[in-house]
């Protein structure tokens, strides 16, 4: 299924806000971190976080399912799958019908990790399900009838880690259109190697008309050494905007790209909006598609889930200069340079703060550095039919780790796109 197709886009440059609306908006938002723009055509939600990748002993995991259950609550995630690698279960998913998979406190999908020797992936229901036809499609390293066969069950099916080095990138060519991609598995550097993922792997695929929803995945093997102290259950963390808390919910949200990715469970969520006739309220959300030719007044916002940060201040989100935006996209500044030079010597900001970097069909195409203490950014485009926008929030964060820097770098937090038809 596609939305859309691939048309050239002829440059145009991204404005910074005008819209009293929505600036009006936008200032509210940073004073008021709880309020939601509304969002005509989505349903009302709730946003729900988990952890879609990770093992148990029933694979080539160090622990059991309770105990992977029970560092999923203590890192307070609202749901999980546990998809054990098919080949460790000769292809029938026991850890489904584990004693220890249950729970009170989380929503559990039912995965499994479809393991073929040209690519790996993830296929999860809301309840278990018959896995015989991909099994068989996995010995015959048929990833399109895993595909069908996934969809006929009323599973999803998530590429997995497809740009990791060395081993288990995603060697197929397939044709049936997968529902989702782990843009980020583990750390975001290592292993997985993502950064590549999101913009080699997923932007190839979004620029040819494809809509797989980005997704995030720890791939916990070990709740103890040698994966801790690197990072554990919910690094990542995927944020979904589910109808409803149940499994069927999350589903649905992931197969209408409802949602983003954060590095940990208390980081920022991601979350990007449009108006599209200019009367301040959100028409369309991440995963939405929406009409091109006309003005679309674009908000990005960086939610602090817990509401944690008490210290904030209101500070003005500030637009970064072309010439900045060519020098990030042409690989001569950082992230951080921009940032810095978009600040200037303004930056009195007692937290760090991020860089919003806004990717329209796969390049980057506007920028606005984010001091600590704002939380709203508008822009506003005349799209081009066939387009998409989707938006990294690169940090500095506060609590990471010096030994974790290596692995995790920058990256705080990926937005899916909004597509334009
Ligand atoms: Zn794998
Ligand atoms: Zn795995």
């Amino acid at each position: 299924m596609t939305r859309r197709s691939l048309w050239l886009l002829s440059g145009q440059n991204a404005r910074p806000v005008i819209a009293p609306s929505l600036l009006t908006l936008a200032v509210a938002i940073a004073g008021c971190i709880t309020l939601t723009p509304s969002l005509a055509s989505a349903q009302a939600g709730t946003w729900l976080r988990g952890d879609l990748h990770m093992h148990s002993t029933h694979s080539d995991g160090d622990s059991p399912p309770s105990a992977v259950i029970d560092r999923a609550v203590e890192q307070g995630l609202d749901f999980i799958a546990l998809t054990d690698h098919d080949t460790s279960m000769n292809g029938s998913p026991t850890h489904w019908s584990d004693p220890g998979y249950v729970s009170d406190d989380l929503i559990l999908l039912y995965g499994v990790e479809w393991t073929s020797g040209l690519g790996h992936a993830n296929v999860w229901a809301p309840e278990p399900f018959d896995y015989s036809a991909m099994w068989e499609a996995n010995r015959a390293q048929d990833a399109d009838a895993a595909i069908r066969a996934a969809h006929d069950q009323g599973a999803l099916f998530s590429i997995n880690h497809p740009a990791a080095y060395g081993c288990c990138a995603w060697e197929y060519d397939n044709l049936e259109p997968a529902d989702a991609v782990e843009v980020w598995n583990g750390t975001y550097r290592v292993p997985g190697f993502n950064g590549q993922a999101t913009h080699v792997f997923w932007d190839a695929r979004l620029t040819t008309g494809r809509t797989p929803t980005a997704v995030g995945g720890s791939d916990t093997h070990y709740l103890g050494f040698p994966q801790q102290p690197f990072w554990t259950i919910g690094n990542p963390t995927t944020w979904v905007y589910a109808s409803t808390p149940n499994a069927r919910a999350i589903l649905q949200a992931i197969r209408a790209g409802h949602v983003s990715v954060s590095y940990e469970p208390d980081a920022p969520r991601i979350e990007l909006s449009a108006d599209i006739d200019g009367d301040g309220r959100m028409d369309a959300m991440m995963g939405d598609a929406i009409p091109g030719g006309g003005r679309v007044d674009f908000l990005v916002r960086l939610v602090d889930p817990d509401n944690t940060k008490t210290s904030r201040r209101a500070t003005s989100a500030r637009p970064v200069n072309r010439a900045l935006v060519d020098a990030l996209a042409a690989g001569r500044a950082t992230p951080l340079e921009v940032y810095r030079a978009a600040l200037g010597e303004k930056d009195g900001s007692s937290c760090n703060g991020h860089l919003l970097i806004v990717f329209r069909s796969g390049s980057p195409y506007h920028a606005a550095a984010l001091p600590c203490g704002s939380e709203a950014y508008g822009f506003h485009d005349t799209p081009y039919a066939g387009s998409y926008y989707r938006v990294e929030a690169v940090g500095f964060p506060d609590d990471l780790k010096p030994i974790q820097h290596p692995l995790h770098g920058t990256m705080t937090a990926v937005s899916n796109p909004i597509y334009v038809d």
